[in-house]
């Protein structure tokens, strides 16, 4: 009579392979003092093999139930063999417990189960390179089709037991296991001294106990322990997790393919370079330059032109004022009109062929594979800082729109890390604020491509220093969480998909134009028309210009301080496509003069300088989000006063990067003195870079821990 003993992952399939073997000559109990279930059963093509079915286990450690049962009764040796089921589709994991077994010194046959699966799923192992690798026979075969099952009981039933049946790990690791079995001589049997070597290195407390070792063997095994364990600076545990680790990568990369091999490696020779330490941000730099370059200077720029100077500029105005004309329309209906929609409503549109354009730019890069990787790159670059790579995923999102931007966050288990990627996000150019980094590029830098681009920089730079510095305090310290993503393999992009995706972005956006903004169009008109007792008034005397007067101060260090910027700036909370309508409605009535789709510029080359005008680009960038975002963030945040912390601290944040950008640009570019707010700028800048700069407070964990609860119960 010979025993058996079936080992494996739960999962791996032993269950099914007993049942099928044993077919009804099973019995069932428990082990002793435990309720884990004991199933024997006798092989029913040879009555005289007995099989025990061991607990599911990932590892001999003496930890669980399971563990132990298992280890005991395989050191207890009742078994003649070891049937090790394999999940062939998990070579990786399951391989871990396989290490093991073939050190207890019961000779091992490996049942590579699930091979059916493996097939279908294009995973090929080589059961002949396998055997080599691990010196120990492996049987390929299916408990669920019954495939190969008899051989590998037979296989099981006449294994006998071998030296070297085991995994070699490396020399110093060896070098140290051997003095230990020394040590040992003849305290065990030759065939267990490598099980006992190796859990006497592991520190494993049973064995210790078990074999009653002599004061002087113990003093010398816990030296070269503690030697080992600073030649490899980890302790011993860790040294022989992480080289079974390396000898199962051996392993599998020997027997191991995929199909998609042939694709995996090209990917991979683009990845090595994409993804590169070095390169991997100026490539990223390189092609975001690109996009832009075609989106905002050249290609979309040739759209937007002729929308803004023939179509809103010529025809629509041209042809609308001759028709109302001809059907007597009241003057004042005209003039909301031609004055109030088709100006704002028509400088919102004309930027439809630009971010046609981006929106394509941007769809290719995500439907070929290259944002996933960007993924990838943030990751490493924001956990260098103690961020996650998780927040990124909302930013890449929020570069459509800040709302689902934002409502992505919701995969960041880290309630700390979630509220700040909550609080950051929106930093990102929205697609709503495209066209006012178009308007600003084209109005003021018509020859420097680098003006788009750098909005997007800006934003990013926002992300990250903001990362660094709110880490640092107590209200989001702690350390980030892991963040696993499998790299989809590069493919060409699907057409389809990127003319559905650029499509649907660019409706949304012409949707937005004729809802929000026509209604916003019209109010602003009316504020700009009429003064608080409704008489029609010029401009500057308007409700808008005297609600304008009051805020514009505000901006005057930022260098747009009349009540024009202040009044578009406002509007963008609204929408921020607002401040583009705002200023078409506002500046085409100036100039009325001017003919063509260029008088905004003209209108704004005159009220401001191109710093203030960078300014005030980078204030509308990072301040507060449009009322919807603003909505979307209150429900993530679930509570007001986080709200108003991310929104106080993104308006704050937008008007002291802005207030250092016009001061130093303005003096520097355009000849501006120095004057007390160049003072401030400066005071503020030295502590920015304090804050970002200053060096970790460590709160003690237990402190933090209890903070997660008190943060996490406000819920
Ligand atoms: P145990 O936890 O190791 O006892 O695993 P089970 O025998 O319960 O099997 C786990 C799952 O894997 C079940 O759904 C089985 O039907 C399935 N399974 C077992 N062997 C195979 C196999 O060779 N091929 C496939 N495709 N599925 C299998």
């Amino acid at each position: 009579m010979r025993e058996i003993a079936l080992v494996g992952n739960p999962n791996s399939g032993k269950t099914s392979l007993f049942n099928l073997v044993t077919g009804s000559n099973q019995r069932v109990g428990n082990w002793p003092g435990v309720t884990v279930d004991r199933k024997e059963g006798f092989w029913k093509e040879d009555k005289e093999l007995k099989i025990q079915d061991l607990p599911g286990i990932y590892s001999l450690s003496p930890y669980t139930p399971e563990e132990i049962i298992a280890r005991d009764y395989l050191l207890a040796r009742q078994a003649d063999a070891i049937l090790n089921i394999v999940d062939g589709t998990n070579l990786t994991r399951n391989l871990y417990l396989t290490t093991q077994l073939l050190e207890t010194g019961i000779p091992v046959v490996i049942g590579l189960n699930m091979m059916d699966l493996a097939e279908k799923n294009g995973q090929q192992i080589n059961a002949d390179k396998l055997a080599y690798a691990l010196n120990t026979p492996v049987v390929p075969m299916s408990a669920l089709k019954n495939r190969g099952v008899s051989k590998a009981l037979k296989e099981a039933n006449q294994v006998a037991y071998h030296e070297d049946a085991y995994p070699v790990y490396s020399d110093r690791l060896e070098a140290a296991l051997g003095e230990i079995a020394t040590i040992l001589g003849q305290t065990v049997a030759e065939r267990q001294a490598r099980w006992y070597a190796i859990k006497l290195f592991e520190r494993d407390i049973r064995v210790s106990q078990e074999l009653s070792l002599s004061q002087f063997q113990t003093k010398e095994i816990e030296e070269i322990i503690a030697i080992t364990e600073k030649i490899f600076d980890e302790d011993s545990e860790s040294i022989l997790i992480n080289e079974r680790y390396s000898f199962i990568e051996g392993v599998v990369k020997l027997c191991y393919s995929e199909e998609a091999d042939i694709k995996a490696t090209l990917s991979d020779r683009i990845d090595r370079i994409v993804t590169n330490r070095i390169l991997a941000l100026p490539i990223f730099a390189g092609v975001m330059w690109l996009v832009y370059y075609l989106a905002i200077q050249t290609v979309g720029a040739m759209g937007t032109d002729w929308v803004n100077e023939v179509l809103f500029g010529d025809w629509v105005p041209n042809y609308l004022a001759a028709g109302l004309e001809a059907v007597n329309v009241a003057p004042w209906l005209q003039n909301l009109i031609l004055d109030g929609i088709v100006a704002g409503v028509g400088a919102v549109l004309g930027f439809v062929p630009q971010l046609l354009v981006l929106f394509f730019c941007l769809s290719i890069l995500e439907d070929c594979g290259y944002m996933s990787r960007i993924a990838f790159v943030m990751d490493r670059i924001f956990r260098k800082f103690g961020l996650s790579g998780k927040s990124f995923i909302p930013m890449l999102v929020a570069t459509g729109c800040g709302i689902p931007g934002v409502m992505a966050s919701r995969t960041i288990e880290n309630e700390k890390d979630r509220r700040m990627t909550v609080m950051l996000t929106t930093f990102m150019p929205c697609s709503a604020k495209l066209p006012i980094i178009a308007l600003i590029a084209g109005a003021f830098f018509p020859t420097s491509s680098w003006v788009a681009p750098s909005a997007y920089f800006i934003g990013m730079t926002a992300i990250v220093l903001s990362g660094i510095a709110l880490k640092k305090t107590r209200l989001f310290a702690g350390d980030p969480a892991p963040f696993i993503m499998e790299l989809p393999a590069y493919h060409l992009p699907i057409f389809k998909n990127v003319l559905r995706q650029t499509f649907d972005r660019g409706w949304s956006f012409v949707k937005k134009a004729g809802t929000i903004i026509f209604v916003s169009s019209i109010l602003i008109w009316f504020m700009m028309t009429y003064n608080f007792q409704l008489q029609e008034v010029a401009e500057g005397d308007s409700i808008l210009a005297s609600l304008g007067r009051v805020i514009a101060p505000i901006f005057a260090p930022l260098g747009f301080g009349n009540w024009q910027a202040a009044v578009a700036t406002i509007s963008g909370l609204i929408a921020k496509e607002n401040v583009l309508g705002t200023f078409g409605i506002l500046f085409r009535n100036i100039s009325e003069v001017s003919e063509n789709g260029q008088e905004v510029w003209g209108a704004l080359q005159a009220a401001y300088t191109p710093v203030a005008a960078y300014a005030f680009l980078v204030f509308n960038l990072l301040c507060a989000p449009c009322f919807a975002a603003i909505g979307a963030i209150r429900r993530e945040m679930g509570d007001f006063k986080w709200t108003m912390i991310a929104v106080g601290y993104q308006t704050g944040l937008a008007y002291i990067v802005s207030l250092i950008i016009y001061q130093y640009g303005h003096i520097i570019f355009e000849g501006g003195s120095f004057n007390l707010m160049t003072i401030v700028a400066t005071g503020l800048f030295l502590a920015m870079l304090y804050l970002i700069f200053r060096k970790e407070r460590k709160v003690p964990q237990a402190i933090m821990n209890m903070e997660d609860i008190i943060v996490g119960s406000e819920k």
